[in-house]
């Protein structure tokens, strides 16, 4: 278990420096900004949806490398994605940073890796800004996103 620890903390590190999927996306036709006061995490989340399917995603910003990696490996898992199936994922996800037991974890990919996270309550937040953000934007809410605000 100490080792799948540690090579889950190397590939939190790997996405936090050297995030996928990070700058600026021509033609988003969604775009969102996240804020996590309570660390100081920041990111922009730009997407563009086609025929309810999430074609593109990009992301800019600066926080934590959970926050970064969390955003890196939501990327790259949404993109290709139904918003329909990209709901269901971020349900899945919110089961496994609040500690719940989720039955389909196969479906969270690389996502598992965040696992960890849960036991630091304060890190949960950096891991979800980016979830939360990718919510706002394809439910189209212009107000930029706070972890501190339900
Ligand atoms: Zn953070």
């Amino acid at each position: 278990m100490s080792e799948l620890r540690t090579l889950y903390q190397e590939m939190i590190l790997d996405h936090g420096r050297h995030p996928r999927n990070f700058g600026f996306l021509p033609n988003a036709n969604y775009h969102q900004d996240g804020f996590n006061p309570l660390c100081g995490d920041k990111i922009t989340l730009q997407l563009q949806e086609k025929n309810g399917i999430v074609e593109e995603i990009m992301f800019e910003g600066s926080g934590c490398a959970i926050s970064i990696a969390s955003a890196s490996l939501m990327t790259e898992l949404v993109k290709g994605k139904t918003c329909t199936e990209v709901s269901e994922i971020f349900s899945l996800f919110h089961q496994l940073m609040t500690g719940e037991r989720v039955l389909q974890k196969e479906k969270l990919g690389k996502l598992t890796i965040l696992s960890g996270v849960v036991e630091f309550p304060a890190r949960v937040k950096c891991a979800t800004l980016a979830w939360h953000t990718l919510k706002a934007a394809l439910a189209n809410d212009q107000n930029p996103v706070s972890t501190e605000i339900e």
